[in-house]
């Protein structure tokens, strides 16, 4: 199914993931792109394989899965299963977020939960992996049903989490209202007002710019990267996919470089406006009204909608910013926005490329931002966040703003500099690897946990 590693080791050990856990795909597809991006370190140092290392990486810490029983607006139960994935505390008490959409499953949270390992890593910050969510679909509910879910898929969580211990944040479906009701209930049941979760209201302990953290965090990565090249956003073409908080705010970032955002998306269609997106018109659709992505068209006469959202990357764009899912741009995709001039990619959301894409992509020459880099800007603020509960002081815009930018080229030289010493210069995907496992592995031996 997937391409032989060039290290019998780690192909066996793939072969023994993929054994052990048989219906994870997408588990699997991350694994296999971080191992065959190690070769190089374990044949330069062997003894991570004799000492467990490598086994003990693709195994989550803890992996737990429950019952979340939940009543509707018409006093009906519904039964849905939550998830929070522990993966490795190497370096830090677990981070990161929650899911709340009916395609997560252990696959998926353990994609993610794996993912967010490296990612954490690369922000510098002492935070270890972790990942969470359920099945459940809060598009078309109510406040008082999400309120209702939110309470009771706390009611068994606050057992796995706390703020030196696992703490979690938001992802697909979960932002600000849902995080509110499970602090809420986080608080009513242990009684300790405590940084357990981040993305908190500015009113309870949250921090400024996390709102915006991951979309901005991602346009300075991707400022870093195409500078580098002599390249720009400045009277760039962007195309962003998505229209949720990480896409909101990637387009607003890329406005305010210079670019211009022609086409959103969600997971209906995407629209196209040559004029440019207007961004406050996108927020009142979707933040405001919760409304479908096809309203814009329908409001602002120089936009065209188009049903389905694969199509978005045949718009001739020079930067490519997949803010929606997993998997969303394939070698299609990639290969028309190769034809059409494109010459930077940069992951907002979760890996959203597929891996023939990346090759094509990089085969082309294109550069590339791998999303555990670019995206890490969010649960980079996210531990600015824990800081700031820590010490009970809230940092100013600007001074976040900073440490962000501070963040993300620091990720940014990271995983060029590991690139270019493993003989891969250019490969961000391979050195983001490599940056984050060697201090990873690093502190695994060193407590012995191995
Ligand atoms: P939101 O729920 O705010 O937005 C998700 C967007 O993607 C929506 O426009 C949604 O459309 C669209 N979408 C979701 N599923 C699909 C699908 N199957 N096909 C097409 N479009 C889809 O989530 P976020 O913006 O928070 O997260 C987006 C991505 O970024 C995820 O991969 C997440 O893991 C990643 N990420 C998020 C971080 C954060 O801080 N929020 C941090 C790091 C990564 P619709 O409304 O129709 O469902």
């Amino acid at each position: 199914m997937k391409m032989k590693i060039a290290n019998e080791y780690l192909n066996g050990l793939m072969e023994r993931v993929i054994a052990r856990d048989p219906g994870e795909p997408e588990f699997h597809q991350a694994v296999h792109e971080v191992l065959t991006s190690l070769v190089p370190v374990v044949n330069e140092r062997p003894e991570l394989i004799k000492k467990g290392v490598m086994d003990s990486l693709v195994e989550p810490e803890r992996f737990v899965s429950f019952r979340v029983p939940w009543e509707d607006d018409q006093g009906v139960v519904h039964v849905n299963r939550g998830y929070r994935v522990q993966f490795n505390s190497a370096i830090g008490p677990y981070k990161g977020g929650l899911r709340f959409h009916p395609s997560v499953n252990e696959s998926i949270v353990k994609f993610l939960g794996f993912e967010q390992t490296f990612k954490n890593c690369l922000t510098g910050l002492p935070i270890g992996g972790g990942k969470g969510g359920s099945d459940f679909n809060p598009r078309n509910k109510s406040d008082s049903e999400v309120m209702r879910f939110c309470q009771s898929f706390m009611n068994e969580m606050y057992k796995y989490i706390g703020p030196d211990m696992d703490v979690p944040a938001g992802d697909i479906g979960v932002g600000g209202r849902e995080i509110g009701y499970l602090f809420g209930q986080y608080k009513r049941i242990t009684t300790q007002f405590q940084g357990a979760l981040t993305g908190k209201g500015l009113s309870f302990g949250g921090s400024l710019v996390r709102k915006e953290a991951t979309g901005y965090g991602l346009c300075y990565f991707a400022d870093n990267m195409v500078k580098d090249a002599g390249r720009s956003f400045e009277g760039t073409t962007v195309l962003v996919s998505g229209s949720g908080n990480v896409a909101i705010y990637a387009c607003e970032k890329a406005t305010q470089l210079g670019g211009k955002v022609v086409a959103m998306s969600d997971s209906d269609g995407f629209v196209y406006d040559a004029d440019g997106i207007d961004l406050d018109l996108i927020k009142q659709i979707k933040e405001v009204e919760r409304k479908r992505i096809s309203e814009y068209a329908q409001r602002k006469p120089s936009a065209q909608y188009t049903e389905g959202c694969a199509k978005i990357w045949n718009i001739p764009c020079g930067i490519a910013l997949p803010c929606a899912t997993q998997n969303e741009l394939d070698e299609q995709a990639a290969k028309a926005l190769i034809a059409n001039g494109c010459f930077a990619v940069a992951e907002g959301a979760n890996m959203p490329c597929t891996p023939e894409a990346v090759e094509a992509l990089q085969a082309a020459g294109i550069l590339f931002a791998p999303a555990k880099a670019s995206n890490c800007g969010g649960v980079g603020v996210s531990a600015l966040e824990m800081t700031q509960n820590s010490i009970r002081l809230s940092w100013s815009f600007e001074e976040v703003d900073n440490r962000l930018r501070d963040i993300m080229s620091n990720a940014y030289h990271s995983a060029a500099e590991a690139a270019a010493r493993y003989g891969m210069a250019g490969n961000l995907a391979a050195g983001a690897n490599i940056a984050s496992f060697l201090k990873i592995s690093d502190a695994m031996l060193a407590q012995g946990l191995v």
